[in-house]
């Protein structure tokens, strides 16, 4: 990119519903950079444009790509990074120096950082993935790297387990597929299902079944980005809800969204973030 950053934005569909214009606003505001951050829907089936709009947005300054078009904006770049590769998944992209379209993902980052948290920084034990599409590639990632004893992997369709299980297995992380619904005692399990996106969803595992320590849910809790109440400990997902009835703590995916938008900064500006101010601009009508 030559000059300064003009135009990101988020690539995907649907993208209306995108939190991501909302916090980079704010964030770009804060660093003082007169930058725009636009949604770009690129249709599902229409899934050869997502290459030309990244490069249309990564000369202005770069972006992001959600669903379903993550692993499509993989393919598209000229350099990864090993979590790129790892998890076939890109949704943060650049211009390098040379031209090159570059891209991260930073989930695995987002993952990894709230899991630390919520860890006190000891290693994760045994991590119980729920799901088997992108985000529990970067969820096993992320467990993997916080050097967590085994990485499961329970998913609905269970050829895609196993082959999530494969693929990790390829590129040097071990994981092993296991029954749906989940079942077992583990220290930490994941929903990187998308259930829970609609209110009368089923819970994508019931803790009468797993028995964990620590449940990070990945989908957010739309109650906390609609109101104040963001700091009542009984707002939050159904599933984080029913884990912190049984004395498990649990986080829902709000944090992660705010740390994988974070570290983006870096990548696109050379700079960290201002991670309050990304926070603070999700969390209720403040
Ligand atoms: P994806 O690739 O479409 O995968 C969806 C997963 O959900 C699959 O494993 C699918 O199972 C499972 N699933 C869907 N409906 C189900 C049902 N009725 N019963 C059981 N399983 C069901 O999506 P993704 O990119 O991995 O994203 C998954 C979730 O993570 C989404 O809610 C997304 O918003 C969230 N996410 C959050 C963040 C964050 O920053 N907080 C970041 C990334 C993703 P099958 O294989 O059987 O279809």
């Amino acid at each position: 990119m030559s000059g300064p950053p003009t135009r990101l934005g988020v690539i995907g569909d649907p993208v209306e519903h995108s939190l991501s214009p909302r916090m980079h606003a704010a964030g770009f505001a804060a660093l003082g950079l007169e930058a725009a951050y636009v949604s770009l829907r690129v249709p599902a089936v229409e899934g050869a444009a997502v290459e030309g709009a990244m490069r249309e947005l990564a000369a202005t300054g770069g972006g992001n790509v959600t669903l379903p078009h993550k692993g499509r904006a993989a393919l598209a770049l000229e350099e990864m990074s090993d979590t790129v590769r790892e998890t076939g998944a890109c949704n943060c992209f650049w211009e390098t120096d040379a031209g090159q379209l570059a891209g991260e993902n930073t989930d695995v980052i987002g993952i990894a950082e709230v899991l630390e948290r919520m860890l006190d920084g000891r290693a994760p034990g045994e991590v119980l993935i729920l799901g088997a599409g992108g985000a529990a590639a970067a969820a096993a990632v992320a467990a993997d790297r916080l050097g967590a004893s085994a990485v499961r992997i329970a998913n609905r369709t269970p050829v895609r387990a196993a082959r999530l299980a494969a693929r990790l297995g390829r590129n040097g992380r071990e994981a092993r597929p296991e029954p749906w619904p989940a079942a077992g005692t583990c220290d930490v399990v994941i929903n990187a299902t998308s259930l829970g996106l609609a209110a009368n969803d089923p819970l994508p595992a019931s803790f009468d079944r797993v028995t964990a320590r620590v449940a990070l849910d990945l989908v957010y809790a739309k109650a906390r980005v609609e109101s104040d109440a963001c700091d009542d400990p009984a707002v939050g997902t159904a599933w984080t809800r029913a884990a912190t009835a049984r004395g498990i703590s649990a986080a829902d995916g709000l944090e992660v969204l705010v740390r994988q938008g974070a570290a983006c900064y870096p990548r696109w500006f050379g700079v960290e973030a201002p991670v309050e101010t990304l926070r603070r601009a999700l969390v209720g009508t403040r």
